[in-house]
């Protein structure tokens, strides 16, 4: 690009740019100035962390494509809980950063090795900062098609949250028919999700939520029983349900609050999947309480590794579209913010105030 080769300062900055583009970490500074050939963008950027209010709009430039990327103009970001904490500081990653690990729309533009896309294909992806933005570019190879009957908005909800529904249910505690399933929070974004995939492969559910409402979506995806936890001893109650004996799993995403207690739930040898910390981080504690607790075990899996070879991100992304596609799995995104609004969607997902699924509109 032309306006990259004036001087020598000017290219130093575009090399900054271009260094940005594709981790979320784009210099604002390094934007030497709009022309027909970089209109620019808005896009959330995050440069110094903290509450929502960290999250300010920016014009930035539109990124381009190193020699693996593919550009892409999103028609959805999807919102989850791991921005909050980037945003907050929990995670680590450079300043300024965009947010965002998620997203649906269409290429735009792919560097030169790129081989799996194209210009016009309809993609989606998960695991790369920096959806919160009108564009983003993406390791070509993190990128799957998305395919006829499902739309850009369905993608954009089903990638992260989808994925971590399924490998916790099919492969880091494959369930079976007639096993109990402990699923927490269970009218959220991964909760609704999990709880369809648990019911349908025939497992018992037992969910909990805080509110009445969210007790009717629980029971609306599968869970064949639903705790108030927020009213009653979500211990003493699964106990009850399981006529003492515990369930199979526990998948806990609540973590501070819960994880505890939740041991107490599990029958002898029984796994506790704590994929989430919600309400907080776990603090550490005795490995000598899973063997006091029944020869427990205890696992803290995250999505990254579940997806980490292009063959299993599509057969991964493949199998939760397909569920789509074929009606078994609903998605409930009835909370979409327009890209700006992105402080308000962080402030309802940790008020509690969200069922399902939450999308940025660019
Ligand atoms: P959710 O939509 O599930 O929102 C979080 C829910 O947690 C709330 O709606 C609330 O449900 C419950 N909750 C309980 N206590 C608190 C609290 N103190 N503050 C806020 N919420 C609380 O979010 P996501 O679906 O995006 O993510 C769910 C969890 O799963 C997160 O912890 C996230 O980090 C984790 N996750 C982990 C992945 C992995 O691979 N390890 C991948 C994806 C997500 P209620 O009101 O019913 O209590």
């Amino acid at each position: 690009m032309t306006v990259y080769q004036r001087n020598s300062s000017q290219l130093r900055k575009a090399r900054a740019f271009v260094r940005g583009v594709g981790t979320g970490i784009v210099d604002p500074e390094s934007f030497i100035g709009k022309d027909e050939s970089n209109p620019g963008m808005k896009a959330i950027q995050v440069k110094q962390v903290g509450g929502p209010e960290a999250m300010e709009v920016a014009e930035l430039p539109v990124p381009q494509p190193k020699v693996n990327e593919a550009v892409v103009k999103l028609a959805a970001s999807g919102v989850n809980f791991i921005d909050v904490y980037f945003r907050e500081g929990r995670y680590k990653t450079p300043l300024p950063f965009t947010p965002g690990q998620e997203g649906a729309g269409v290429v735009t533009a792919v560097g030169s090795d790129v081989k799996l896309v194209k210009a016009g294909d309809r993609v989606a992806w998960c695991g790369v900062q920096g959806s919160y933005a009108e564009y983003a570019a993406v390791p070509a190879d993190r990128l799957v098609p998305v395919p006829q009957g499902v739309s850009d908005h369905h993608a954009a909800a089903a990638m992260l949250q989808g994925m971590t529904a399924h490998y916790l249910s099919h492969d880091t505690h494959p369930l079976k028919k007639g096993e109990t399933a402990l699923v927490h929070a269970a009218a959220g974004g991964v909760g609704l999700l999990l709880a369809q995939m648990a019911h349908n492969i025939g497992a018992r559910v037992i969910a909990t939520v805080s509110t009445e409402e969210k007790a009717k979506l629980a029971r609306e995806a599968g869970a064949d029983e639903v705790i108030l936890y927020t009213q009653a001893d979500f211990e003493a109650e699964t106990k009850r349900l399981t006529g003492g004996k515990g369930v199979d799993v526990v998948y806990d995403s609540v973590g501070k609050t819960t994880f505890e207690k939740g041991l107490n739930v599990l029958r002898p040898r029984g796994i506790m999947v704590l994929f989430g910390g919600s309400s907080g981080a776990v603090p550490p504690f005795d490995l000598i309480a899973l063997s006091q607790k029944g020869s427990l075990y205890v696992t803290r899996p995250t999505l990254v590794n579940y997806i980490a070879t292009r063959e299993e991100l599509v057969a991964r992304s493949s199998a939760v579209f397909g569920m789509i596609a074929a009606g078994k799995l609903k998605l409930r995104s009835e909370h979409s913010y327009p890209l700006a609004e992105a402080q308000q969607a962080h402030r309802d997902l940790e008020e509690r105030k969200t069922t399902g699924k939450l999308l940025l509109i660019p």
